[in-house]
């Protein structure tokens, strides 16, 4: 089995293969730890698959647990906890993503995964009579290689490097979302109570005082993290590495600011013309002055990338090559996230093939195969759908503006949007919030 990118989504996948006795080479361009762009917010749904996976994330370590979302937006402000619910944790993390992909590499490697660095896989291998994937070439640090195995699963991230190759495009009608972020060191400032506990969600993005300045495109956060340990003090060097507690000074806190924005379509996006950079630094002018920060705290450089959502690749299963995260465009339209579905993904995509794997090669095993890309409709798909509405609708500035001037103050109102938007819902019975959600996604066609 080759898995090709060991972010959340492969290494999960890889850490599963290889814990359900499947011999799986997971091959990564990089070299760990390496930057990723991203606001290293993990929501409760992301924290089950961590348990799920067994990987732990212990505040030693460097993870910083969250209560909710503190959401500002119509001159309002409102702390809205992550709901207590059956299925799903009720609280959040956040862990800088050098550190956490370093993590989740490792933990494949330990599960008994090949993880190789440095392996840059530069397209599929076909089969010549039945144009079936059936392994990849790549450029390694000893020159050009082949490596061959009954399936690949593209965990390549939103390049899609494979899915691509084979003739799997971008579907030009799903949302097209963009985010940049970047740091900010806040050691030992004097912090309001509280600010530590909640991820801050913008959703209107002022460039002065809000209703003063003006508003620009886009929602906006500030996600409280330690500080990278990676970066910190150098360890981590290469995924066989111990792990290294890490025993933070109290004050050593970082946050993850960002500016993202969605359109409902390619095209709507290519018309909005956003700087997404220039949009942050003046964004930053406005933010710095409450958190008591200046340009001179922020430690790293922007860094952006596309989300890709609703499923805007597919099939997700077809002649020997599974996409699962980002590959497969698996960010939610709602808010963005996109490590939980990689990690659901990955997971299971490696239950499926370890199923086929089981099976002698032929129909029996495709039919197998085949099962994981209804599995993932079936648990996401009409949750999706509904994402692409609720784009739809907010990608006008006049919406938007009612939703959170008159939506904001209404604190039931906001509880459903919260279990909404965070995809946090009990999928059977719970309270009258669930049932409307889980019915309408239900209803939603999955596509
Ligand atoms: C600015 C920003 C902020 C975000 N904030 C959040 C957030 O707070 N919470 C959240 O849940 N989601 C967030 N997301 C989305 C999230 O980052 C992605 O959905 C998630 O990383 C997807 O995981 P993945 O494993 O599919 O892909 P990736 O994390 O992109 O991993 C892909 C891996 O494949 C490797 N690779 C790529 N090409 C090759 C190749 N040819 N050969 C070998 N290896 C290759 C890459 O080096 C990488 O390691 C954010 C995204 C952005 C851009």
């Amino acid at each position: 089995m080759i898995v090709v990118g060991a972010g959340p989504a492969g290494s999960t996948a890889a850490a599963y293969l290889a814990n359900a006795g499947v011999a799986t080479l997971l091959l990564e361009k990089s070299s760990f730890p390496r930057p990723k762009a991203c606001g290293d917010g993990l929501t409760p749904r992301a924290v089950k698959e961590l348990i799920h996976l067994g990987l732990p994330f212990a505040e030693a370590d460097g993870w910083m647990r969250n209560r909710g979302l503190r959401v500002f937006g119509g001159g309002h402000e409102l702390e809205l906890p992550w709901p207590r619910l059956a299925s799903f944790p009720d609280f959040g993390l956040t862990l800088p993503r050098e550190d956490f992909d370093l993590r989740l590499a490792r933990h494949a490697a330990q599960a008994g995964a090949e993880l190789r660095e440095g392996v840059n896989v530069t397209g599929p291998l076909l089969d010549d009579r039945s144009g079936r994937v059936i392994g990849v070439t790549a450029a390694t640090p000893d020159g050009p290689a082949e490596f061959r195995a009954p399936l690949v699963v593209a965990a390549d991230g939103v390049s899609a490097r494979l899915a691509t190759a084979v003739g799997r495009p971008k579907k030009p009608n799903r949302p097209v979302g963009v985010a940049v972020r970047t740091r900010i060191r806040l050691d030992g400032r004097a912090l309001a109570p509280g600010r530590l506990e909640w991820m801050e969600s913008h959703l209107e993005l002022w460039d002065g005082p809000p209703a003063q300045g003006r508003l620009m495109p886009g929602y906006g956060w500030v996600f409280p993290e330690a500080a990278a340990q990676t970066q910190a003090d150098g360890i981590g060097q290469g995924a066989d590495a111990a792990p290294t507690a890490r025993h933070r000074p109290p004050g050593d806190v970082v946050v993850n600011v960002g500016v993202g924005s969605v359109a409902s379509s390619a095209q709507a996006a290519g018309a909005a013309k956003v700087n997404y950079r220039a949009l942050l630094t003046k964004w930053l002018d406005t933010l710095g002055p409450r958190w008591g920060f200046t340009a001179a705290d922020v430690i790293d450089r922007p860094r952006s990338a596309a989300l890709p959502m609703a499923f805007n690749r597919q099939p997700l299963y077809a002649r020997g090559l599974v996409l699962v995260g980002d590959a497969g465009g698996m960010v939610s339209p709602f808010d963005g996230e996109g490590i939980a579905y990689a990690m659901q993904s990955g997971r299971l995509a490696a239950g499926v093939i370890a199923q086929a794997l089981a099976r002698p090669s032929g129909e029996g095993r495709e039919a197998s195969l085949r099962t994981y890309p209804e599995l993932m409709k079936e648990s996401v798909g009409g949750y999706f759908s509904l994402g692409r509405v609720f784009v739809k609708l907010i990608e006008h500035p006049a919406v938007m503006r009612v939703c959170t001037r008159y939506g904001l103050p209404r604190p039931t109102l906001m509880r459903l949007v919260m279990k909404l938007l965070s995809d946090l819902y009990e999928p059977r019975g719970g309270d009258w919030m669930d049932r409307t959600i889980a019915t309408l996604a239900r209803m939603a066609p999955a596509a």
